[in-house]
């Protein structure tokens, strides 16, 4: 980590996680032993894994570090660990860091002064950088050094440090609030999207095996059809339905147990939860169905305007639930149908 204090600069120890492709292994391995480790190992996002194995193969023959890559969509669909499997894959040290953590330009200097050339610099919520660090990343993904300004006033002076090239990944659920001027640095963008039920059911199969727990495919179907299209969910419940079945002492789980832990976990046939329902129900009952401006929606619900628009609001967008126009939310006619069967 890298500070200024006066005339003097600082370097201390880094505060990334320095993994070597063996250590991130590891890692993996024990932090979470579902995160798959490769391509090969990580069902859906097919187009997306197809363009990334195209780059990395591509860096790879070259010999040079792999273009920065910024990988967004909503939260648990796979985008750290993508940036896991690129680091595999390309064989490159791992380093990991999010933006609320990198609150000084210091902070940023002395990771990007400490990296290995070639290794992978994950930046996870990278929209929530400050425009300083963002204007030090400049330089630094682009030209491979950083200028710092040490000191203040008249002894203020410019120290321009080099970095090995190496390639920057960064997750956002917002690619919004991404300045153009960054934006363009990233010379591949991928968006991801919410997983069919194969593709998730796939997952909950492949989790289930590496937990040693026994699914029948109509309990996975279902269970797969009820995760919000989203992996980190279908993982979620896939361990809550296991507690529900070794209470209950069954040896595996089948449609019958699924059915009932989700409707103990409110979950419903849908997979719709208590929040995404109190939303729906806000515009129709408060706001006769929109549109509604989602500020409002947040005040009335007491829920923060980032969550409902980062986390609920694209699931429902995307199960045709809520349409977004200029003057606000409104509900469609399959979420008034699927009002009026709850009521
Ligand atoms: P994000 O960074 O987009 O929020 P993560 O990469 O942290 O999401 O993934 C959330 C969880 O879902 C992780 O525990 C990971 O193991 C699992 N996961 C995500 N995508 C997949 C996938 N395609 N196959 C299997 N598991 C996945």
């Amino acid at each position: 980590m890298t500070e200024e204090n006066g005339d003097d600069l600082i370097i201390r120890r880094t505060s990334t996680r320095v993994l070597s492709p063996e250590e991130d292994q590891q890692e993996i391995r024990s932090v979470n032993i579902l995160r798959p480790k490769s391509f090969a190992d990580y069902p859906g996002q097919d187009h997306v894994k197809a363009n990334l194995r195209v780059y990395v193969e591509a860096a790879s023959k070259r010999g040079k570090s792999l273009d920065h890559v910024i990988l967004h969509g909503p939260p648990g669909l796979g985008k750290t660990t993508l940036a896991h499997i690129i680091a595999y894959e390309l064989g490159v040290p791992f380093h990991s860091t999010s933006g609320p953590a990198l609150d000084k330009p210091g902070n940023l200097a002395g990771i990007l002064v400490g990296l290995q050339a070639g290794s992978l610099l994950f930046i996870d919520e990278i929209h929530r950088l400050s425009i300083q660090i963002e204007e030090v990343l400049y330089s630094a993904m682009e030209d491979f050094s950083i200028d710092l300004i040490i000191g203040q006033g008249q002894t203020a002076r410019t120290v321009t440090l080099p970095v090995a090239p190496f390639t920057l990944v960064g997750a956002t659920t917002k690619l919004s609030s991404l300045s153009r001027p960054f934006l363009s640095r990233f010379g591949i963008q991928e968006k991801l999207e919410f997983y069919e039920p194969e593709a998730l059911c796939e997952i909950i199969k492949r989790s289930a095996h590496l937990l040693s727990i026994s699914i029948e495919d109509e309990g996975a179907y279902n269970l797969a059809k009820r995760s919000r299209g989203t992996p980190r969910i279908a993982n979620r419940l896939l361990k809550r339905v296991c507690d529900f079945a070794s209470i209950h002492s069954k040896e595996s789980i089948d449609q019958e147990i699924v059915a009932y832990a989700l409707s103990r976990l409110d979950i419903d046939e849908w997979g719709l939860d208590r929040v995404d329902r109190d939303i729906l129900s806000v515009i129709l009952e408060k706001y006769s169905g929109g549109p509604v401006g989602i500020e409002t929606i947040a005040v009335t619900l007491g829920e923060e305007r980032a969550t409902l628009e980062e986390v609920y609001e694209p699931f429902l967008v995307h199960s045709d639930l809520i349409t977004r126009t200029p003057r606000g939310r409104s509900l469609t006619e399959k979420a008034r149908r699927i009002l009026s069967k709850g009521a």
